[in-house]
């Protein structure tokens, strides 16, 4: 059982059955090996997004399905599928969307107490999370007294708070200029690579894609690689 995750058949589409129908995903198979960094490259409204959300379990297929850690989750219930959202995946946005009231510490501390952690041990993952980011001296900032950069580094330890097995990225680092982009890229490709984790990255990006394990393009409903 060494797959973190297998999209099988995967079919979408919107408004189905109805004159303006869009067939997105027309039978997607992707297989995600245990420690492998995928990078997903798609034009804009390939449906990338929709993809991400199947794999992430806040959408449903119309057909096909997601197999996560080896438990098939297609058919799951809402509590399983919350749950298996929690404890495995861990998602970064291209937007960091942290917290603004709170500090970068407490964001990154906040979604393991949800999942049951005590706080003194969820304040030392936190200090232990954003000190690997080289934000040691920055962790009782809030988001608005941080740089673009630096939000989107404490996003990543927030993603990575409840050790998920996969993590899932929507061009996470799309909203940064591009060297800034280069350097925090580069930190998050070795905090997952110190963890282990496996992950699918939607960039458009090539350069950032090619400093991947793998590349995976979605176009015309179809996944080929690249
Ligand atoms: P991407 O992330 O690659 O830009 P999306 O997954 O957001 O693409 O969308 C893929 C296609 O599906 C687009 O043509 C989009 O307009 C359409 N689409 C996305 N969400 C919906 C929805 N809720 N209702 C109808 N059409 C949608």
């Amino acid at each position: 059982m060494s797959d973190v995750l297998r999209l099988e058949r995967l079919e979408k589409s919107y408004n189905r059955g109805k004159p303006g129908e869009i067939a997105v995903l027309k039978g997607i198979d992707l297989v995600i090996p245990r420690g492998q960094v995928v990078a997903l490259v798609a034009p804009s409204g390939a449906g990338k997004s929709t993809l991400l959300h199947i794999a992430g379990l806040l959408d449903t297929p119309d057909a096909g399905r997601v197999v996560l850690g080896g438990e098939d989750l297609s058919g799951a219930g809402d509590r399983r599928r919350t749950e298996a959202r929690r404890n495995e995946l861990g998602f970064v946005y291209q937007f960091h969307h942290l917290l603004p009231e709170f500090s970068a510490e407490e964001n990154v501390v906040l979604p393991q107490l949800a999942n049951g952690v005590a706080r003194g041990a969820a304040r030392a993952r936190a200090q232990e999370l954003l000190g690997r980011v080289g934000l040691s001296g920055r962790t009782a900032h809030r988001p608005s007294a941080m740089s673009g950069g630096e939000q989107q580094r404490v996003a990543f330890c927030r993603a990575l708070a409840n050790a998920p097995s996969l993590l899932l990225a929507d061009e996470p680092t799309g909203n940064l200029d591009p060297g800034t982009s280069d350097t925090v890229f580069g930190v998050l490709m070795e905090l997952v690579r110190e963890t282990g984790l496996s992950a699918l990255i939607a960039t458009h990006n090539l350069e950032l894609a090619a400093r991947m394990d793998r590349v995976v393009r979605l176009e015309a409903g179809q996944l080929t690689e690249a």
